[in-house]
């Protein structure tokens, strides 16, 4: 449980429930298998990193790595149970049980770099399926980033890599500060990053109409095997951090979008940002009643 009046609450998780159920998803709590976790976990992060935040939280409550991170006893728990969940979405589209997916995680992921949590996230929840999809011989991969923030530390994750696309549509210049238009990655991976910096304010015409224009960018370069969707909420007009006028029906059409570029692939989305509780539950509604 987060503490000092956190934003990112507990609460959150049963508003995204109430909104998947909503959407007629049948809801799944998976068996947490803590060593597969920390395997999959330190493939694409720092090695220390689990260790240092299973340690800190006994020392909690605390702040690690970050003022934006506070961790009670329970955080490395919770943490290690949100990349479970999302690795379990990750098996049931390996196994045909299901083609698209919702992770109704937290913490958050997208900011948490190779050995840094930040900006509310600890392990990149996104990044290691990502990663665990490209070992296990699913990719290429693309994740689609709709969260208002920018997903600094899953574009680090893969800035150099071509089996991994990262799009990214979000509020510019905003936390974490990075997202420009002109991070399109390096090396073999040049091309194989697009962000789609917004000013603030903007409605669903222009949110939705930059993230449509990413995903043909996107189809130019690569033709995914699997999609893996950062589906933040926190573009929502009623958001108190976001600063956005994306609109309920505005997730809507981002769900439909998705739905059509994934077309026959499995898709998997897990949740990040959005701090509206009654707009996060109507906003996972409609995305998710869309896809
Ligand atoms: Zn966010």
């Amino acid at each position: 449980m987060t503490t000092f009046g956190h934003p990112e609450r507990v609460a959150r998780l049963d508003a995204a429930l109430a909104g998947s159920r909503r959407a007629g998803f049948r809801e799944e709590t998976p068996e947490v298998n803590e060593a597969a976790v920390l395997q999959a976990v330190t493939r694409i992060h720092d090695p220390s990193l689990p260790e240092r935040l299973r340690k800190a939280c006994e020392r909690a409550p605390a702040f690690f790595d970050s003022a934006d991170n506070p961790i009670s006893p329970g955080t490395y728990r919770a943490a290690v149970a949100a990349v479970a969940c999302a690795l379990e979405g990750l098996e049931r589209l390996r196994m045909g049980e299901a083609s698209r997916v919702f992770a109704a995680i937290r913490p958050p992921g997208h900011h948490a770099t190779r050995s840094q949590a930040m900006g509310f996230c600890f392990f990149n929840n996104v990044a290691v399926v990502a990663e665990a999809a490209c070992s296990r011989g699913l990719g290429p991969v693309a994740i689609v980033d709709f969260d208002v923030h920018h997903g600094n530390g899953t574009q680090e994750l893969f800035y150099r890599r071509d089996d991994v696309f990262y799009l990214s549509v979000h509020r510019y210049p905003f936390y974490p500060g990075t997202g420009g238009a002109d991070e399109v990655g390096v090396g073999q991976g040049r091309g194989f990053t697009r962000n789609f910096p917004l000013a603030a304010g903007a409605d669903d015409d222009t949110y939705v109409g930059a993230l449509s224009y990413g995903l043909e960018e996107l189809a130019k370069t690569m033709t995914p095997e699997l999609w893996l969707v950062s589906a933040g909420f926190d573009a929502h007009e009623l958001d108190p951090l976001g600063g956005m006028a994306v609109t309920t029906a505005g997730f809507a059409r981002i769900g439909k979008l998705l739905a059509e570029a994934a077309a026959g692939k499995p898709l998997l989305a897990v949740l990040e940002g959005g701090y509206h509780l009654k707009a996060l539950e109507d906003s996972v509604a409609a995305f998710l009643g869309a896809l």
